[in-house]
């Protein structure tokens, strides 16, 4: 069997470059029980292999594994244009990107909400306002099946999708070799979450906040004069104008309290040996968190220059951006995780996805302490404060 049913060393990533790579269309990719997209192999394989060699499964990466960015140039950038910033998730040096190389000829791929479904696709630009379409971060699985496909030998394209998805995507083009017309972007990723919470959410905003069922737009990071860069919004919108929005939503909002305890992430998202072991991107992008920008509201970008093009690239876009030159130990700072960690209660919480109780009950029952507990672990805090305070 020479085909992404034999087992690897890795679990699946859910990148799709299975599906675009096979020449026989003999895989369809399609969103599991559990809230992940999956291949599936149909009788049409003929076994040629063509899906195992762009496959994350089987990427060994460096033994012992070595940090991909030690060596590499680290910034600190965002772009000369305010609303552009207020606008992106962090600089927005993504958009600028984009922007740029748009008008230099290239087709641009990004993510987008597609409110019709309800998930996030890829989709190659077309216009300006697609651009302002892609820009911004969504927190989801995205779709590449269908706008990977549409890649044509002769045409140059600037693709940004999550490591995993450049992995993929860098093999196919070397395959293929269509590597010169490719600037392939990634970003320091946190994971991304099963679609179950994603509808879990939607249940709980209908039900709560009175949207209409059919959401038109999803802003996983606005910025807004309560919730600037640190602090973020979510905001949804549906299609009769009306507007949820859920200021301080990285600690507040209900979707990103799931989504960023790692309760229900993809299993290849723990021990990801892309976020930090090694990197398929000419540039990488990701916000700038750490102590060295807490004091920005806007949003500041964070930018490594992966390879050779990735510097050429730099070279032609940083007249757009303030940029401070950074080093490897303010990326630490920002990024440090080398891995995300796994939440011990994901196999409960993922099951719990499937079935009918509501998000808010389900965030209740598995994570808001009682009243007793947490006075425990006030009282355990003060404890240790004392003790460190006497041994001083
Ligand atoms: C799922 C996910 C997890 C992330 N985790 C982290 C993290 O842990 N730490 C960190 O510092 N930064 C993380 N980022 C990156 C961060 O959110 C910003 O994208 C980054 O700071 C660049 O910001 P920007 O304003 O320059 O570009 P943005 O406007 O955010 O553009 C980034 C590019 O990513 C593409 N994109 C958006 N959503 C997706 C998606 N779901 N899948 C694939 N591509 C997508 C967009 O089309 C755009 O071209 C994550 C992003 C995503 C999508």
């Amino acid at each position: 069997m020479n085909n992404i049913n034999n087992s690897g060393n890795n679990p699946c990533s859910n990148c799709g470059l299975c599906a675009v790579s096979c020449p026989h269309k003999a895989i369809d990719f399609g969103i599991d029980g559990e809230g992940f997209y999956r291949p599936l192999v149909s009788a049409n394989c003929t076994d040629c292999g063509s899906c195992v060699k762009v496959c994350y499964k089987y990427f060994e990466g460096k033994s012992p594994f070595e940090n991909a960015f030690r060596e590499k140039d680290v910034y600190a950038a965002w772009s000369k244009n305010r609303d552009v910033v207020l606008a992106s998730s962090s600089g927005g040096v993504g958009y600028e990107l984009t922007k740029f190389y748009s008008n230099e000829g290239y087709k641009i791929c990004g993510v987008a909400f597609d409110a019709p479904n309800n998930i996030c696709k890829h989709i190659i630009a077309e216009t300006e306002s697609d651009l302002k379409t892609i820009r911004t971060s969504k927190y989801l699985q995205s779709y590449t099946v269908e706008a990977f496909s549409e890649f044509k030998k002769d045409k140059k394209y600037l693709v940004a999708g999550t490591p995993c998805q450049i992995y993929g995507l860098r093999k196919y083009i070397q395959l293929k070799k269509w590597d010169d017309n490719f600037i392939l972007v990634d970003f320091f990723c946190h994971g991304t979450p099963s679609f179950n919470l994603w509808k879990k959410y939607k249940e709980y905003i209908v039900e709560n906040k009175q949207l209409d069922v059919n959401f038109k737009n999803v802003n996983f990071r606005e910025k807004n004069p309560e919730s600037k860069w640190h602090k973020n919004a979510m905001l949804v919108e549906d299609f009769l104008g009306r507007k949820f929005v859920k200021n301080h939503g990285f600690s507040e909002d209900l979707f990103f309290k799931f989504f960023l305890n790692n309760s229900c992430l993809n299993d290849a998202c723990y021990q990801c040996k892309l976020r930090l072991d090694y990197c398929a991107a000419d540039i990488r992008i990701a916000d700038f968190w750490g102590k060295k920008y807490e004091n920005n509201d806007d949003g500041v970008s964070l930018v490594i220059t992966n390879t050779d093009k990735g510097k050429t690239v730099w070279t032609e876009i940083k007249h757009l951006l303030v940029v401070e030159d950074c080093n490897f130990e303010d990326l630490q700072q920002s990024q440090g995780t080398r891995y995300i960690s796994l939440n011990s209660k994901r196999n409960k919480i993922l099951a719990e996805l499937k079935e009918c109780a509501p998000l808010d009950k389900l965030w209740t029952k598995y994570f808001k302490q009682s009243v007793v507990k947490r006075g425990f672990s006030y009282f355990k805090r003060i404890l240790s404060y004392i003790k460190r305070t006497i041994k001083k």
